[in-house]
């Protein structure tokens, strides 16, 4: 037995944070027989219920899990995502698009993008998402697996994330994670228990009376953060000055206007909205300031910008902006809305549960709790969050929006650091940098300041040893390649019918 004696996991909260870290948890340790898993949820209290949107990573994820892509779209009404188009984020009237995968082809040893802005100052116009596979791809309806076999193709630099089914998911994670070993207690949580030396939480007791006792707790309890906050107060560190919106009104409706593999976020007014096609209904969502609108203009605004007739009644969610300032303290991790939230604007909260997870897997804690290694996982956990919150800003900030008071209030908010210094560095000379390791790349930085409109003053000198012409030249070859790459694949709709998803819409119940 280990020193320590770490020996039962219990996880608190069967949403997807707690699916998720149940499933992984069990599938990388579940061959220690010293170790035993437990997840409490209630079903009194039920889930968030939103949060159909990820980010390629999701991919990643499920390999580790062994979840074959077929089985996967079939059991959770899953489409593809190739990446998310921003509409009315620059002026009302212009869209661009965040690709996941790289634009055009590296040449002379410096990035493509240098290239296009030199045929830029050559009077070519051409927009730089014309170079992107994925949004040639994903504007034709299409999609195609990345082809890592083929190094020269387009293909290879592809990637893609899913649009599914919440619910489902978490189910998908459950089956397997039981199957795995990890037993289900279904009861809501009405005490912690606490050691009176170590302060490390020994059991949760439940409304029935019933105590589950654990060595190790995982958080996934949702906003209030039963564990981690209510109980060890671990502080919040609050960003709704930087980013307002704190409300969302969500609602799926019957599907229509076709099914794109790219998820839609619509500037609003007062916030921004959310469309997400999956195979049989479309997921839709007003995340808002309730600063700048009421409750109810903002449902009224929701249901007259669907696709179809909504499906339920809309259901609203209050957030705010931030993460909890220690989500590992003693015997205590959180994961999921018990560690933070940012708002879904890049549908990064999945995301951030898996590296969650994966910082758990690595500094898993076999032999005791470390105070280094606690330490270690709070650290990164809010630079990564710091991460996403500069690059979420941007999108704001870069607006030329000026049309209602919410945009002009948060367009005079002064930006974080990270976000200003990125921003300055490509104006001057077309130069994006990655820092730490950061979840989005040069490239979604690139493609964001370039749909924003912002132009740098210069590019990399090494674009110049190419003669103009054949710049040119080259340029209107990868469009045409890509263009032609991008006719080739099979329509998404087909891809799924072939492996055997049903596309049948939902329809409202009279
Ligand atoms: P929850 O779903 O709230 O689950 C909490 C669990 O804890 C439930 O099982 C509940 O029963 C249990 N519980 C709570 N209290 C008790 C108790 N006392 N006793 C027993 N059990 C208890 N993420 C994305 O990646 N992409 C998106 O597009 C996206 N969109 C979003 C839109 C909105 C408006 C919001 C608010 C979130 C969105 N998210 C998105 C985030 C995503 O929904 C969550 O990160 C994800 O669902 C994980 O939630 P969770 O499991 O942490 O919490």
């Amino acid at each position: 037995m280990r020193p320590n004696g770490i020996r039962r996991v219990v996880i608190v909260g069967g949403g997807t944070a707690g699916w998720m870290a149940a499933a992984a948890l069990s599938r990388v340790l579940g061959g220690d027989p010293t170790l035993t898993f437990e997840l409490v949820e209630s079903d009194e209290i039920g889930t968030v219920g939103v949060g159909e949107s990820t980010i390629p990573q999701i991919v990643l994820f499920n390999a580790l899990l062994g979840i074959d892509e077929g089985e996967f779209l079939r059991a959770t009404n899953a489409t593809y995502k190739l990446g998310i188009e921003f509409v009315d984020w620059t002026h009302i009237g212009e869209r661009f698009i965040h690709p996941f995968g790289f634009y055009g082809l590296d040449m002379q040893g410096v990035e493509f993008h240098h290239h296009w802005l030199k045929a830029r100052s050559l009077g070519d116009e051409t927009p730089l998402q014309d170079y992107s596979l994925n949004i040639m791809t994903g504007l034709r309806g299409r999609f195609g697996h990345p082809r890592h076999d083929l190094p020269n193709s387009p293909l290879s630099k592809m990637g893609y994330a899913f649009q599914f089914d919440a619910g489902l998911y978490a189910r998908l994670l459950r089956r397997l994670a039981e199957s795995w070993g990890v037993r289900r207690r279904e009861g809501r949580v009405v005490d912690i228990e606490q050691d009176g030396e170590t302060g490390h939480v020994s059991a949760v007791r439940l409304a029935d009376g019933r105590r589950v006792e654990g060595d190790l707790f995982i958080d996934c309890s949702g906003f209030r953060g039963l564990l981690i906050e209510e109980k060890l107060g671990a502080g919040f560190e609050d960003w709704s000055a930087l980013l307002p919106c704190d409300r969302a009104w969500a609602v799926p409706c019957e599907p229509g206007g076709g099914r794109l593999p790219l998820t839609r976020a619509t500037a609003r007014a007062a916030g921004w909205q959310w469309r997400i096609p999956l195979q049989h209904r479309t997921g839709n969502g007003y995340v808002y300031s309730s600063a700048h609108v009421s409750d109810d203009e903002a449902a009224a605004t929701l249901l007259v910008n669907l696709d179809g007739a909504p499906i339920a009644d809309p259901k609203q969610l209050r957030f705010t902006a931030g993460h909890r300032r220690r989500a590992w303290i003693g015997n205590v991790v959180a994961l999921g809305l018990a560690g933070g939230f940012l708002e879904p604007l890049e549908s990064t909260s999945i995301h951030l549960v898996q590296t969650a997870i994966a910082r758990l897997l690595t500094l898993f804690p076999h032999r005791g709790f470390s105070t280094l290694e606690t330490e270690r996982f709070n650290a990164e956990l809010a630079q990564e969050y710091r991460d996403i919150r500069d690059f979420l800003i941007l999108h704001y900030h870069a607006s030329g929006r000026e049309d209602s008071a919410f945009w002009r209030d948060i367009r005079a908010l002064t930006p974080p650091d990270g976000m200003v210094y990125k921003v300055a560095m490509y104006r001057e000379n077309g130069r994006v940098f990655r820092e730490h390791n950061e979840v989005f790349t040069e490239t979604s930085w690139l493609a964001v300041m370039a749909g924003k409109g912002i132009r740098p003053a210069g590019y990399h000198p090494v674009a110049d040893t190419l003669p103009d012409t054949e710049t040119l030249a080259r340029l209107a070859d990868i469009r045409a390649i890509i263009a032609e790459t991008a006719d080739a694949l099979p329509l998404q709709d087909d891809y799924l019918r072939q492996v055997g998803c049903d596309l049948t819409p939902v329809r409202r119940v009279a």
